[in-house]
C-alpha cells in the first residue's frame, strides 16, 4: 500500500444526484438493500434511506434552497454523507478492540472481525458515521474501498460517477483541484463556494466542493470529537476484557431499570433512552462482574 496520502474529492456542482455510487457501494461490498414494496419509507425528498445504516455506507444528501431567481427558484444541495477519513479520527482513538486503525495513507480501515460492536465510535465521531449491523452485532462504515485500493483501482463509487463528481488521488492534488472549483464556482457567482476537509478534523481524506456553503449540506462548522472521548477512553479496558460482559450488563442495568423485556429493543435501542444515572450503574455491574470473573479465574489457578 503506498504511503502517501490519499483523498476522494466530492463536487456537489458537478453531482447530478443519479446515486449510481450508492448503488456501487452496496455492490462492491456485498451490502443488502431493503427490497420490499415500501420499504423504505418516502421522506419528502429524494434522499433514501433517509440516514446511513448498518446496511447503508454512502447516501447522497438532498437538501432544497431558495435561490432567489424567479425563473429558477429553488438549488438543489446534492451532499454526499458517508465517513471523512478524519486525519484525527475519534473513532480510532476511542475502538475498545483495535478495529479501527488509521493507515498512513488516509485510510481510516475497519476489521469486521475484530470488532465486539461496543459503539464506542458511534458517540466519538462528530460526523455521525459508523452504525450498528444488528444481524452481526458489529458496526460498519465506510473503508474507502481500501481492498480496492491495495490492488492499485480506485473505490467503486469513484469509478462508477459518469459526471466526474468523484475524483481519486494524492490528497495535495485533490485539494489543490478543489480550489480550482472552488474559484470558478466564486467567479460565477457562488459566493458561499468552498473546499470542506482541508484543515477539519486535522484534515480530511474525503474533501468536497460545497458549491452553497458547508450549512447548506448540513456539515457542522469545526467539528470536535465527542466531548465524552475521555470517558469513554476509561471504559476501554472494561470493554476489552469482556464486551460480551458490557453488553450484557448495560442491557441488565436498562431492562431492570425500564421494566422492558430483553427480546423487544436493542442494545443500540435501548442506550437512547439511558439517562446517566443508568450508565453509572451499568458500569458499576460490569467492573462488578469482571473483579468477579477475576476472583473466580484466581481461585481455579
Ligand atoms: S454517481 Fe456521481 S453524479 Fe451520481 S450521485 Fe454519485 S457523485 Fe453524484
Ligand atoms: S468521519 Fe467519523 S467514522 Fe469516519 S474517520 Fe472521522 S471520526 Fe471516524
Ligand atoms: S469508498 Fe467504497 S466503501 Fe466508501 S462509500 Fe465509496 S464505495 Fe462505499
Amino acid at each position: 500500500m503506498a504511503k502517501q496520502e490519499v483523498a476522494m474529492l466530492f463536487d456537489s456542482s458537478h453531482c447530478t444526484g443519479c446515486k449510481g455510487c450508492q448503488v456501487a457501494c452496496k455492490q462492491w461490498n456485498m451490502l443488502p438493500s431493503a427490497l420490499g414494496l415500501n420499504e423504505n419509507k418516502f421522506t419528502g425528498s429524494l434522499q433514501s434511506p433517509a440516514d446511513l445504516n448498518g446496511d447503508t455506507r454512502l447516501i447522497m444528501t438532498f437538501d432544497e434552497k431558495p435561490s432567489g431567481n424567479k425563473f429558477q427558484p429553488i438549488h438543489w444541495a446534492i451532499g454526499r454523507r458517508s465517513c471523512f477519513h478524519c486525519t484525527n479520527a475519534a473513532c480510532v482513538e476511542v475502538c475498545s478492540s483495535g478495529a479501527l486503525t488509521k493507515k498512513e495513507n488516509g485510510v481510516v480501515a475497519f476489521d469486521t472481525e475484530k470488532c465486539n460492536g461496543c459503539t464506542y465510535c458511534q458517540s466519538a465521531c462528530p460526523f455521525d458515521v459508523p452504525r450498528f449491523r444488528p444481524q452481526d452485532g458489529r458496526i460498519d462504515k465506510c473503508t474507502l474501498c481500501i481492498d480496492r485500493l491495495e490492488e492499485g483501482e480506485v473505490p467503486a463509487c469513484v469509478k462508477t460517477c459518469q459526471p466526474e463528481a468523484l475524483k481519486f488521488g494524492p490528497r495535495e492534488e485533490m485539494i489543490a483541484l478543489g480550489k480550482q472549483r472552488v474559484e470558478f464556482l466564486k467567479k460565477k457567482g457562488f459566493e458561499k463556494a468552498e473546499l470542506y476537509g482541508e484543515t477539519e478534523m486535522g484534515g480530511l481524506h474525503v474533501l468536497s466542493v460545497l458549491k452553497f456553503g458547508h450549512e447548506a449540506y448540513g456539515l457542522p462548522t469545526d467539528p470536535t470529537p465527542n466531548t465524552l472521548i475521555p470517558a469513554i477512553k476509561a471504559m476501554k479496558p472494561i470493554a476489552a476484557a469482556g464486551t460480551g460482559l458490557v453488553v450484557a450488563g448495560l442491557a441488565v442495568s436498562f431492562l431492570a431499570a425500564m421494566g422492558y423485556r430483553r427480546k423487544e429493543v436493542t442494545i443500540e435501542e435501548a442506550k437512547k433512552s439511558w439517562t446517566p444515572e443508568q450508565r453509572a450503574k451499568a458500569d458499576r455491574e460490569v467492573a462488578e462482574l469482571l473483579r468477579r470473573e477475576r476472583a473466580a479465574n484466581n481461585e481455579t489457578k
